[in-house]
């Protein structure tokens, strides 16, 4: 980032923490607050300390950056802040910052570096998931997890946690309507959710096309940028943006449909201030984001492309529930008690955590119980649930609590990383109650026709 760019950023941070007021009303709220009661620990706190940072006042200590770091983004100060203070822009801005200004350790930098590479790069992505998968079935997994060497280490706990890796699955470009045609939509398929959670991409297909609809996978789009708008790294973020922007701006749709819920928002707030922060630039400064092509009348015309391809960025719950269904479509009863989990993206950013209540409903005999501290992110946050374990496990425990206190079957997530995080927990406490996602639940229950 050049200097420009950069004092033009910190201007726009400064901006937004000279709102808050420092009136603490965001500390009832704050996971991270409320587990340590350390000032440092809470949104205000962190405030303090980035506009400390910006000013010169205090230089970059691995103190002040665990601060910042163990934020959970999950924003739930937002919803208190009667300032309204844009955290959530505020944060990623000083990661980014402190990318660009400071020099971490080299097993951080290692790390960091493998991650965002990783899931920006299908080709790598899936070389990483062959050899997972050779480790899963050769035994060794099994080996490691009853190895003395290993037990009560990390690397015992991640093993543990370590998903079954299917087999890469080759998407139809297009999946054409199973009822009366009435539309066509695109599917997100993500970089992580297309091999840890393709359960949920298969129903959705499924569901999707019974209710009359044409799906288009694209094969180009890539991952939504989320890991990389929160780790400082918001140009390479803004450049996937732009990518699936311009794969999905060129497709004639209703809607662009995503099932995890983290990666839907960030797609979505891809034209919004948030995403412009990520550099110099303004989205619309004739950068090709939507079609790839210049537009005859200017910058103006192609703001609009964006904001139309983001307008179509929709959750499956929240377009699964808003849609009428054709009357040859009937779903089979389920006679079990689902727990609702509420992810901090679906609740605090999308403003849709009811959805998944309401499409859950249309299955007859089901009985929803929303799940006990839905109002506290549950720890999962990207990559924090690896690079905070204690502070994730901690709150996701708060939950799982409930889940053993009542006879529950099922757990209902619209979030991968909220699935894979409660999977682990679960599996660690041998619980017989199984993640899913809602779509999964509806698949399973419409009776053919
Ligand atoms: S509620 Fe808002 S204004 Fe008050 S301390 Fe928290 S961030 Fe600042
Ligand atoms: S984003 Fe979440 S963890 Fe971070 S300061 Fe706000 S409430 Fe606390």
């Amino acid at each position: 980032m050049n200097n420009n760019m950069d004092s033009e950023q910190n201007a726009k941070i400064e901006q937004y923490t000279d709102r808050c007021v420092k009136c603490g009303m965001c500390l009832q709220s704050c996971p991270t607050y409320q587990k340590t009661l350390n000032e440092g620990e809470s949104p205000r706190g962190r405030i303090s300390l980035i506009q400390a940072m910006l000013s010169g006042e205090l230089k970059n200590t691995s103190k002040l950056l665990s601060h910042l770091d163990s934020c959970l983004k999950c924003r739930a100060c937002e919803d208190v802040c009667p300032s309204d203070v844009p955290y959530g822009a505020i944060i990623d801005a000083a990661h980014d910052h402190i990318e660009s200004n400071y020099k971490r350790g080299l097993r951080y930098r290692i790390f960091r570096r493998i991650g965002l590479d990783l899931v920006k790069s299908p080709a790598l992505l899936s070389a990483f998931y062959s050899i997972v998968r050779l480790y899963q079935r050769s035994g060794l997994h099994w080996l490691a997890s009853r190895s003395i060497f290993v037990i009560n280490t990390r690397f015992a706990q991640l093993n543990i946690a370590l998903p079954t890796i299917s087999k890469k699955v080759t998407w139809q470009t297009y999946y054409p309507p199973k009822n009366t045609h009435r539309g066509d939509v695109a599917l997100f398929i993500g970089c992580i959710a297309n091999t840890l959670d393709l359960n949920t991409l298969q129903s959705s297909v499924s569901v999707i096309t019974k209710l009359g609809y044409g799906v288009h996978v694209p094969q180009n789009q890539v991952c939504c940028g989320a890991l990389h708008q929160h780790n400082g790294a918001k140009k390479q973020a803004f450049a996937l943006i732009k990518k699936n922007y311009q794969v999905f701006g060129q497709l004639k749709i209703d809607a662009i449909i995503t099932t995890a819920s983290g990666c839907g928002t960030v797609l979505a707030e891809g034209s919004t201030e948030n995403a412009q922060l990520a550099d110099g630039s303004q989205l619309a400064d004739g950068s090709q984001l939507a079609d790839g092509s210049q537009s005859a009348d200017g910058s103006q015309k192609q703001q609009q492309d964006i904001n139309d391809i983001s307008l179509k960025i929709i959750d499956i719950s929240t377009f699964l529930s808003g849609i009428s269904w054709p009357k040859n479509i009937s779903l089979r009863p389920l006679k079990k008690n689902v727990a609702v989990h509420d992810p901090c993206s679906l609740r605090r950013v999308w403003r849709q955590h009811d959805k998944p209540y309401t499409m859950l409903e249309k299955i007859p005999e089901i009985n929803l119980v929303s799940l006990s501290h839905n109002d506290q992110c549950c720890g999962a946050a990207g990559s924090y649930m690896l690079t905070h374990p204690q502070m994730a496990n901690s709150l996701r425990d708060d939950k799982i609590k409930s889940l053993e206190e009542q006879p529950f079957d099922f757990l209902a997530t619209s979030n991968i990383g909220c699935a894979l995080h409660f999977a682990a927990g679960l599996k660690e406490k041998h619980a017989r109650v199984e993640v899913v996602h809602p779509v999964v639940l509806i698949d399973r229950q419409i009776k053919d026709f």
